[in-house]
């Protein structure tokens, strides 16, 4: 007879024998000082194990019930994918209800940006995704940097009420609610969470000492991002863990660059100017002429030209084109990918990624 225990997700009693009844756990993890229930940890990992299974529908239903509480809404966004992790509509479907909105992934910006500035940078994007927040903290989930002052930020604007944390997957929403987590001190009574009662929301919740809770809701899963087509190793090549390195590239016009297999950029006319490249620092960028592009891509996709190492499970490349008018640095955006910062002279530049990604253009973050 194993000792009881108890999962520290949702408080179930653990259990090694059934792997389909509430509070299975492999034998193995029980060896862990902190163990959940499988279930608690699909949830925490709902990107992984529902990538293909989530219906927006549904999601956004569940996010429309946040309308009705009285609540404040933690959104977490991702800096280094800022369009690409946000939740469409979010204001829509939260109701008049604060948000407080987290810009996680502060750590992979060079050590040289701006915090301010990049707060500002955060305020003005959310306003054009129509959200006024009540604050924007930068903070870094994983190495735990700003942390406290996120922490109090909640407390302030909670005022006693509910906290609802809403953000796409990859975001880094479970990282971030374990830091929570310690940061509370992680007494027991924080740390016991329990599914959220009477529905079939795979949301989980967190006591609060005043009876309030946090509720951490699922992440929304956007197809329109690149880090969502690609095979989870390959996801690492190209996620930054680290500092970025941007890499500067002085391109004179019919010249291109391939970032990996999964996106192409050709720089079709004007004077020769700097291309700076934000991409996770292993993603690998090379640079041909225009006229060899093609050529090179028929022979090296998959292979030289990777990730991806199979090319033939993405969607089919599609163009877009961009006129820079050389008055304001801009950033080319490919989201769940990275940017290009550029805007020095006026340029036509033609951007290929596969079909379905939302490639934008918008004012230069750095
Ligand atoms: P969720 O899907 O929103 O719950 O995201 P996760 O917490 O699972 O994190 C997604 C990915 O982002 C993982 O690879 C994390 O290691 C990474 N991540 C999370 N927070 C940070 C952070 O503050 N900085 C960096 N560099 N990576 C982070």
């Amino acid at each position: 007879m194993m000792e009881e225990r108890w999962c520290e997700g949702c408080g179930v009693e653990l259990q090694t024998e059934r792997p389909h009844a509430p509070g299975y756990v492999p034998p193995s993890a029980l060896e862990r000082e902190h163990v959940i229930c499988k279930r608690c940890f699909r949830i925490r990992h709902y990107n992984e194990i529902a990538q293909v299974d989530q219906d927006p529908d549904v999601y956004l239903q569940l996010l429309d019930q946040i309308a009705e509480t009285d609540s404040l809404v933690v959104q977490v966004v991702d800096l280094f994918d800022f369009s690409g992790s946000w939740i469409p509509g979010i204001h829509r479907h939260t109701g008049g209800n604060d948000l407080l909105l987290l810009a996680n992934k502060v750590d992979v910006f060079p050590k040289s940006a701006k915090y301010q500035k990049l707060k500002e940078w955060v305020y003005a994007s959310a306003k054009e995704m129509g959200v006024q927040p009540v604050d924007v903290v930068l903070m870094s989930a994983a190495k735990g940097q700003h942390i406290k002052e996120v922490a109090a930020a909640i407390e302030r604007y909670r005022a006693g009420r509910d906290v609802y944390v809403v953000g796409a997957a990859n975001a880094g929403k479970s990282t971030f609610i374990n830091r929570l987590l310690q940061e509370y001190g992680a007494g027991e009574e924080v740390v016991t969470t329990s599914p959220y009662p009477g529905t079939t929301l795979d949301a989980i919740s967190i006591p609060l000492n005043d009876g309030r809770r946090i509720v951490d809701m699922p992440g929304i899963v956007r197809q329109d991002r690149v880090s969502e087509w690609v095979a989870p190793e390959e996801l690492e090549e190209i996620t930054p863990k680290k500092e970025l390195r941007p890499k500067v590239y002085q391109l004179e016009d019919q010249q291109t660059l391939f970032f990996g297999g999964l996106a192409r950029f050709d720089f079709v006319e004007g004077e020769r100017q700097p291309f700076v490249c934000y991409f996770a620092n292993s993603l690998y960028i090379h640079r041909t002429k225009l006229e060899r592009a093609d050529e090179l891509w028929a022979k090296h996709r998959g292979e030289l030209l990777s990730p991806p190492k199979n090319p033939d499970s993405l969607p089919k490349w599609k163009r877009h084109r961009f006129y820079l008018n050389g008055r304001e640095k801009e950033d080319i955006v490919i989201p769940g990918l990275g940017w290009i910062a550029a805007g020095l002279n006026p340029a036509q530049v033609d951007l290929w990624v596969p079909e379905g990604i939302t490639v934008h253009l918008r004012p230069a973050i750095l």
